[in-house]
């Protein structure tokens, strides 16, 4: 049989308040001493009485205008029943059936081959949201011991630092289909979020968290098949592999005839495995019921109009704008528009030059390539806007070749140094001295009598022969068009 995947995503937002959700303790807790930013509230102490943090509600709000929600007239917060120790108060303060969004949809643009019937250049999934709700975050575990895991540890640590920051959930309806729509969808919200400059997003950080629900049906069929929630994916690719594997383990289970049963499991990306977490047996019951400390909030349609005004300009405008007032490709706004601190990259380097195709080349091409080979974001790059606009314009001026740019545009991704400086140091400027270049074309010449002959006779590849013996002589340095210009002169 013919199966479909259904996934359906939880996605969890660590805002970046100055604040906590119900106390005045700081809520930029990362990295910090274990312990340091906590108070009666956030320690869940008796008669201790919480505030709402009302920037945290606009900051959701504006999460949900984004992705098109429905944002309540009327809105509560509830309590969410369980004992574990990273819970100060043994409940969470959450939202139960009066969230703060509700409904909304996101378009994601899915490149490449597309499930059957759709276009092979590539197609659009509507993502419907179900809700966006406002919750506090946990406290931290530290498991000591061999495993590093709960089980089997000899003590655990706690840390309450991040117990009471501000955590935004934002739950899908079960309409991406493919590992590939996951992950596309995530890059996108997360994009969205960024722009929206309500949460920092850092994956590896903890503040932008994704789990993912699984499940499969018969192609062609509506009913959904039992799924399973798989937690601790902390990139894009983990969330593409592990629903791969989640898809194909389900596969082969209903294809032996046997059941998918509902459970949790962990993402294990050393193993690249899911592992069974807990099952439904032991699912909790919640025991939601309003939180009676907080009295419920209207949000007013004024506020959620002016709220709407003010949203900044998100992705796909900033695409628009891309292609329509710097006249780049699709493909290219699409690529320099995937993530906010790209955008802000090309944005900033075209205040000072025009040719903007020049920088998207450059930051598409070599910034990119050496980013990637040693996993840095952009703007953690030592070659700042500032430097790259100067490299270009030294080839424009032609005091450096293009593949002098490039080996130059790697001593300043190492160094951080300005390609000046570098030009400087190395001795690095380009001949474009026509006397001089007929100099060297005429040592390298008499040096190859047998390249000239074999030129002369139609072997074009004596050609490029001497170029590059040229090029050895200078280092590089000649100009190349004005040595494939004299070279040429004097051979024929
Ligand atoms: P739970 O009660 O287990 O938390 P919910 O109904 O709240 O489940 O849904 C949680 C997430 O799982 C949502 O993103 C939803 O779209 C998705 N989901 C629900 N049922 C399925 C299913 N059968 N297969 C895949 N995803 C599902
Ligand atoms: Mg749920
Ligand atoms: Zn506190």
């Amino acid at each position: 049989m013919n199966y479909e995947a259904v996934i359906g995503l939880e996605i969890h937002v660590e805002l970046n308040t100055e604040s906590k959700m119900f106390c005045g303790c700081s809520a930029r807790v990362f990295g910090e001493k274990p312990n340091t930013h906590t108070c009666p509230v956030c320690l869940g102490m008796p008669g201790s009485l919480p505030v709402v943090n009302e920037k945290a509600i606009e900051c959701t709000a504006k999460i949900g205008l984004a992705l098109n929600s429905k944002i309540a007239s009327f809105t509560k917060f509830d309590r969410k029943n369980y004992f574990y120790p990273d819970m100060p108060k043994d409940y969470q303060i959450s939202q139960y059936d009066l969230p703060i969004c509700e409904g909304g949809c996101v378009d994601v643009e899915i490149a490449g081959l597309a499930p059957e019937g759709s276009d092979p250049r590539g197609y659009v999934r509507r993502v419907g949201i179900t809700r966006v709700h406002l919750e506090e975050d946990t406290g931290k575990l530290i498991h000591i011991g061999e495993s590093g895991r709960i089980g089997g540890a000899e003590y655990s640590l706690v840390d309450f630092n991040r117990a009471g920051v501000p955590l935004v959930e934002i739950v899908t309806e079960p309409d991406i289909r493919t590992p590939d729509e996951a992950k596309a969808f995530v890059q996108k919200l997360k994009n969205i979020i960024e722009h929206l400059g309500v949460s920092d997003c850092d994956m590896e950080k903890g503040f932008f968290r994704c789990d993912a629900n699984v499940s499969l049906r018969p192609l062609g069929t509506e009913e959904l098949g039992t799924k399973s929630e798989v937690k601790n994916m902390n990139s894009f690719r983990a969330i593409q592999r592990a629903l791969a594997y989640e898809i194909e383990r389900q596969g082969e289970l209903l294809g032996a005839g046997e059941r998918v049963i509902q459970e949790t499991r962990h993402w294990d990306a050393a193993k690249n495995v899911t592992m069974s977490l807990r099952s439904k047996e032991e699912a909790h019951d919640y025991r939601y019921f309003p939180e009676p400390d907080l009295v419920p909030m209207e949000l007013s349609r004024n506020w959620v109009e002016e709220l709407k005004a003010s949203l900044p300009e998100l992705p796909n405008a900033r695409k628009k704008r891309f292609i329509e007032d710097y006249g780049l490709t699709l493909y290219d706004a699409e690529f320099l528009t995937s993530s906010k601190t790209v955008g802000d990259y090309f944005e900033e380097c075209a205040k000072d030059y025009p040719d903007v195709k020049k920088i998207s080349n450059w930051i598409m091409g070599e910034l990119t390539m050496h980013l990637n080979a040693v996993n840095l974001k952009i703007d953690e790059s030592a070659v700042t806007p500032r430097h790259l606009v100067q490299l270009i314009k030294l080839i424009d001026e032609g005091a450096i070749s293009g593949k002098m740019a490039k080996d130059i545009f790697k001593e300043m991704f190492e160094t951080g140094k300005l390609p000046g400086i570098i030009i400087e140091e190395k001795g690095l400027v380009q001949i474009s001295n026509e006397k001089e270049i007929d100099k060297i074309v005429d040592m390298v010449l008499e040096e190859n009598q047998k390249a000239i002959e074999e030129y002369r006779s139609g072997k074009d590849r004596a050609f490029g022969f001497l170029i590059g013996q040229i090029m050895r002589l200078t280092k590089g340095r000649a100009n190349p068009q004005l040595v494939n210009d004299v070279l040429r002169k004097k051979l024929s």
